[in-house]
């Protein structure tokens, strides 16, 4: 079912060169969002106005955004982009904001490293070119700040003054850093038992953070309760009322990495998992650029990442199936422990689609992978970093990777939040006396 939806809806999603200003569905005329034109069911197709809703009323799909893009042609196009700011707002003609965007306080992440990986690639038998598209260089060190800058513009247009979220972690910080920033309140939750880096960075910025007795689902189905309860009333979800435009932040990794390739599509790309909303706006964000005429239209194939630990899409994957069954989390991935992921089956569509696959690797192999990335290219990531290439390594070792083709493979976050998966493994080579003698001893001298 997902597959076909998904298929018809993407029909919908780009108009190039096809009007000169947004459309104006009946009654969404009252929000600005720049070329974002209504909500358009993933699964049946319906449009209603832009809004704070997440799902289709006739069929309970996932709502996404419907743009009308501005004419002109891709020259004129990728000359407005390569003039604008060093961060994702110089996609703003293709992303659900207002026009002044880049004017508004906000964290402005984005237009992040995209590193040749020369080393590592030499280590893993790529004769191609391999590069990691490093996120932890964003403002709180993950990719979540993407993806909630465009939630903050969708709250501040719907008039919410408080800003929420159910987080692995990373999108707890990158709430609390938005919200201060913007003015807004924050009151994020996460699971109580988050690694120390994450639970300090998402209570820093002087919002609420609470800790709930459970796992991420369990944070979720809560957050959805309190959505429809008086209690939460005039919050914005980034994740839940407001994903649909939160989602849409996610494509700015394929126009950044297209346009650090000189505009140019990858071969292959390596993308980790949680609920699966990135790697699907990374297909969405391709093929917008394909249909708009700013990159050449080729095949490319993107490929899922997993921890062994919370591997519900991988699974289905390799068992063949359209449906994810969710599991109960179990890794030290912990800002991918999704056992439920909302996007699992339009993942397993484009993996398929594109002739990509879902890997997962285990804990050791995402320590192991970490330390790589590291030793090789002086990039120190957090352990979704360690499963993209840990996963990347298992394919090209399994030859389902094509080592001699271009290859980009994501981290999404810093290495210093997750400090314990790495601690117990990595120390001071030798502890010595402050003499020659004892330096000498320890059999460090050239
Ligand atoms: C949230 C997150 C992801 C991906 O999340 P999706 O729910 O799949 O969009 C990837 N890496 C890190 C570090 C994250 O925090
Ligand atoms: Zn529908």
């Amino acid at each position: 079912m997902a597959v076909q939806a998904a298929h018809a809806a993407a029909g919908t999603t780009a108009a190039p060169g096809d009007g000169t200003g947004r459309a104006a569905p009946s009654g969404s005329g009252s929000v600005a969002l720049g070329p974002a034109a209504a909500l358009s069911c993933r699964e049946c197709g319906e449009r209603i106005p832009l809004g704070p809703v997440f799902a289709c009323e006739a069929c309970f799909g996932p709502l996404e955004i419907a743009y009308e893009f501005p004419g002109g042609g891709p020259t004129a196009l990728r000359e407005r982009i390569e003039a604008g700011p060093d961060n994702i707002w110089r996609y703003a003609p293709l992303l659900p904001v207002p026009a002044d965007v880049a004017t508004k306080p906000n964290i402005n992440p984005g237009f992040t490293k995209l590193v040749r990986a020369d080393r590592l690639a030499h280590e893993l038998g790529v004769t191609g070119s391999l590069h990691i598209k490093d996120d932890s260089g964003n403002p709180t060190h993950s990719f979540k700040d993407r993806v909630v800058a465009i939630a903050v513009e969708a709250a501040r247009a719907f008039g919410f003054t408080t800003l929420s979220c159910s987080s692995t972690g990373n999108l707890a910080g990158a709430v609390g850093a938005a919200a201060a920033r913007a003015g807004l309140r924050s009151c994020v939750f996460i699971p109580h038992d988050l690694e120390q880096g994450k639970v300090v960075m998402a209570a820093v910025y002087g919002g609420e953070l609470v800790g709930i007795e459970g796992n991420y689902d369990d944070v979720n189905r809560f957050c959805s309760e309190l959505i429809g309860d008086p209690a939460g009333e005039g919050w914005g979800f980034v994740n839940v009322n407001l994903r649909p435009y939160y989602a849409e932040g996610s494509k700015t990794l394929a126009y950044e990495i297209c346009e650090q390739l000189g505009w140019r599509l990858p071969d292959q790309l390596v993308v980790p998992i949680a609920s699966g909303s990135q790697l699907t706006k990374i297909d969405k964000g391709l093929k917008e650029l394909i249909s708009l005429g700013l990159v050449e239209d080729r095949p490319y194939k993107i490929f899922g990442a997993q921890a062994e630990g919370c591997s519900p899409v991988s699974r289905a994957f390799k068992d063949g199936h359209d449906v994810v069954r969710p599991v109960r989390p179990e890794t030290i991935a912990k800002s991918l422990a999704i056992g439920n992921p909302a996007d699992g089956p339009y993942v397993l569509d484009i993996a398929r689609r594109t002739g990509g696959a879902v890997e997962d690797v285990d804990d050791p192999r995402i320590v192991e992978a970490i330390k790589l990335l590291a030793r090789t290219e002086g990039i120190f990531a957090e352990t979704a970093g360690g499963v993209t290439v840990g996963v990347t390594k298992k394919l090209i070792e399994e030859g389902r990777l094509d080592p001699s083709l271009t290859t980009v493979v994501l981290n999404t976050g810093d290495g210093l939040k997750t400090l314990d998966a790495v601690a117990p493994t990595t120390g001071p080579t030798a502890v010595i006396r402050p003499t020659l003698d004892s330096f000498r001893e320890a059999g460090l001298a050239s």
